[in-house]
């Protein structure tokens, strides 16, 4: 049995025994079309999340940078990622996405035009389905490193992405941590640029996963390196780098998620060997250590100070 086949089992099972019933109890049956596609999206994230936890643990186990007394600044970190991967948020930007793409798309062909994709606008590309995935990768990759690099360039911006920075016990379940709003902001600039684009919608699953599995692993603490592939694909060292703590919250390179590409052409790569202590020494300790609700009323704290009062540059 394909593992496309077994999560559309387990999806189907989980819309009828848990999601139906309480669709029906509640009178929303509107969504049952729907509900099924919202259990596929969580089981991927399930999957992906258990995936990432046994092949990093280990490993952190192995060749840990850094040793902690304690992990409980960790904890809050697999509560991002739980929300993020399997929870309420994937579900919600899976919903308005696909609702505003159909009706975005259904009302370009109206007006007769047809919204290009890749496919299309690259005619050698039809019927190399692999080919043109890794190239959509690619392009999502690209605007990735410049929402990125822009949200260390605008300071009401980093105060959101200072979150993601404060942490000092980086691991795997790093990746999640974000603002609320700098993940809506994340979510509208790939909104955008899925419509622009045209994403196959789940079309390729699994290469979403090993894309999302590299930008997890990337943040855990494993001491390890790719060597002469470091250059090919963002290694837990070469994203170490970027949250390195060195002078007060200055981080200046290696802006990339999944290929160092982006940060090659534009002059942004450090592949230098070294393994630096993380953190962000200008946020406040809620940022670091606090709760989720005190991270994400700090960082909402930061970020409308930083707007209304504009001074100082970003990090
Ligand atoms: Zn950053
Ligand atoms: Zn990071």
């Amino acid at each position: 049995m394909s593992i496309d086949r077994l999560f559309s089992i387990l999806a189907g099972r989980m819309d009828q025994y848990a999601v139906l019933p309480i669709l029906y109890h509640f009178h929303w049956m509107e969504w049952d079309d729907l509900s099924f596609d919202w259990c596929l999206v969580c089981i991927y994230g399930l999957f992906a999340v258990i995936i990432t936890y046994a092949v990093c643990v280990p490993l952190e186990l192995w060749r840990p940078v850094e040793h902690w007394p304690n992990q409980k600044a960790v904890l809050v970190d697999v509560f991002y990622t739980l929300l993020n991967r399997v929870g309420i948020i994937p579900i919600v930007s899976f919903l308005l996405f696909y609702q505003v793409q159909t009706a975005f798309t259904g009302g370009l062909v109206d007006m007769g035009f047809i919204p290009p994709t890749l496919d299309s606008l690259i005619p050698g590309l039809f019927g190399h389905p692999f080919v043109t995935f890794w190239i959509y990768a690619l392009i999502l990759d690209f605007a990735d490193y410049w929402r990125h690099r822009l949200s260390h360039t605008f300071r009401a911006w980093y105060a959101l992405h200072a979150l993601h920075h404060a942490q000092r016990q980086m691991s795997f379940w790093s990746d999640d941590r974000n603002h609320f709003f700098d993940d809506c902001i994340s979510f509208l600039w790939f909104f955008v640029i899925g419509l622009a684009i045209g994403i196959p919608p789940l079309q390729f699953p699994l290469l979403i996963l090993l894309l999302r599995f590299v930008e997890s692993f990337s943040h855990a603490n494993i001491k390890l390196s790719y060597g002469k592939l470091e250059w090919l694909v963002v290694s837990p060292r070469f994203h170490r780098l970027h949250h390195a703590l060195r002078a007060a919250g200055h981080h200046s390179c290696n802006y990339g998620g999944v290929f160092p590409l982006w940060d090659i052409i534009f002059r942004t790569a450090d592949f230098s060997p070294i393994w630096l202590a993380t953190g962000d020494a200008k946020s406040p300790e809620a940022l670091a250590t606090g709760s989720y609700l005190q991270q994400q009323f700090c960082g909402a704290k930061m970020f409308f100070k930083a707007l209304f009062a504009p001074k100082k540059k970003a990090a």
